[in-house]
């Protein structure tokens, strides 16, 4: 073990000492499910971090799997009554295994390095976008959608606000790194659902990513990025910070003094105008989990359903993880396979001619658009963020003029 991950343990020793083993977090945990495993379960996880700090064992390549296994759903922190705070020591356990020289998954390094640069990432993301608007299928994580691919969401926002000039609140949108880089769409719908209902957005320039790559690899660099939104966000007179992914909404909390908010929880205090239902069935909400177990955001955004107007229910174990998690379908593609298999199966069987899984992560969208793809059933089930189910509702609705499309 190194002086730096044995004074990491020993300073994280009384957090450790908050379990009192109760096991409650043990049925929540997706690896404990899939593997019957105490070790790869929370308690099991944190017993052996504990251990490690008193030296009653070493380092190994067990100790190692058992960090690396975790998902990172979260789903243990808000099941624990003892309020151990797991995400903490999870991320402080990777980062400092990864300053140690464990290896790290080329496609997280390489993710974990581009996001850092993102004006580059964006410029290199650009045949994505044209790809994805072309409707050529690339690759089954990639759902289908109309990215705008010259055009920013700030410049397009900074359109629509002089076209309506909306006096409402005011927030600051976070456009994320990989969604305006590649699913760009989603900015978009935001933009026009929070402007036609009377809210004022002002996107800086200077923003980064959030860093939750980072942060889910043990990579470094994440503390320059909060450095950068901090200076970006936190000076500006804003009502609140908008995040329209679950994921980046939790890590970029963490850095900012700004109120942070979740786009489907802010939407659902507004008084939103109403659309016109959508042309499929049944609408099947899945929360992401960093909105659910990281933000604590457990309440249905149930005004935003009723302005789309259609039937809509919960989607089966929709508190549970879908096998994304941070960066698990990267690392361990076989159990996320399973993970979102298991939870995914209820569509094959649903009796709708046609319905839609929505859910407010781009990532869990990927995971859920595998896994249709997977199963053959693009024809009969649709994959979409809950506000681009109320953008569509409002074009239905002819809530648009058509200087608004993008
Ligand atoms: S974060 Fe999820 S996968 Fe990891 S220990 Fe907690 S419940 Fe299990
Ligand atoms: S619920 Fe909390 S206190 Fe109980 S075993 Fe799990 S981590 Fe420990």
């Amino acid at each position: 073990m190194t002086d730096s991950f044995e004074q990491l343990l020993a300073r994280e020793t009384p957090k450790l000492m908050n379990c009192v083993h109760c096991g409650l977090c043990l049925e929540h945990c997706p690896t404990y499910r899939l593997t019957g495993d105490e070790s790869n379960s929370p308690r099991g996880r944190l017993s052996i971090w504990r251990a490690l700090a008193e030296k009653r064992i070493d380092v190994s390549a067990e100790t190692d799997f058992y960090s690396d296994d975790c998902v990172g759903c979260l789903a243990c922190q808000s099941a624990c009554p003892a309020n151990v705070p797991y995400a903490d020591l999870l991320y402080e356990a990777r980062r400092d295994r990864v300053a140690n020289g464990k290896p790290v998954h080329r496609l997280l390094r390489l993710a974990g390095s581009a996001v850092q640069h993102r004006t580059w990432f964006n410029l290199l993301n650009a045949p994505v976008r044209a790809l994805r608007r072309s409707g050529v299928p690339l690759h089954r994580f990639l759902f289908p959608g109309q990215p705008s691919v010259t055009q920013s969401t700030a410049d397009y926002a900074g359109l629509i606000m002089q076209q309506l000039k909306p006096d409402g609140p005011t927030v600051a949108l976070f456009t994320g790194c990989l969604m305006e880089g590649v699913f760009r769409e989603i900015n978009f719908a935001t933009v026009r659902v929070l402007a036609v209902n009377n809210v004022r957005i002002v996107i800086p320039d200077e923003q980064g990513c959030c860093g939750a790559v980072l942060e889910h690899a043990g990579l470094a660099g994440k503390d320059a990025l909060d450095d950068a939104n901090r200076a970006a966000f936190d000076q500006l007179d804003v009502d609140c910070v908008i995040t329209n992914a679950a994921g980046c909404g939790l890590a970029l909390g963490h850095a900012l003094t700004a109120a942070t908010r979740d786009l489907t929880s802010f939407l659902d205090e507004l008084d939103l105008r109403t659309g016109r239902p959508l042309p499929t069935d049944h609408l099947y909400y899945d929360f992401p989990c960093h909105l659910y177990h990281g933000q604590n955001v457990k309440n249905a955004p149930k005004r935003v359903f009723e302005a789309i107007g259609n039937d809509w229910s919960l989607a089966p174990m929709a508190d549970r993880c879908c096998g994304s998690g941070g960066t698990y379908n990267v690392t361990n593609a076989e159990n996320a396979e399973t993970i979102i298999n298991e939870k995914s199966a209820f569509l094959s069987d649903a009796k709708h001619a046609h319905c839609t899984l929505v859910t407010a992560n781009h990532v869990c969208m990927m995971q859920w658009h595998s896994a249709i793809s997977r199963a053959g059933l693009r024809s009969k089930v649709s994959v979409q963020h809950l506000v681009q189910a109320l953008d569509q509702a409002y074009d239905r609705a002819g809530v648009y003029g058509e200087s608004m499309k993008a």
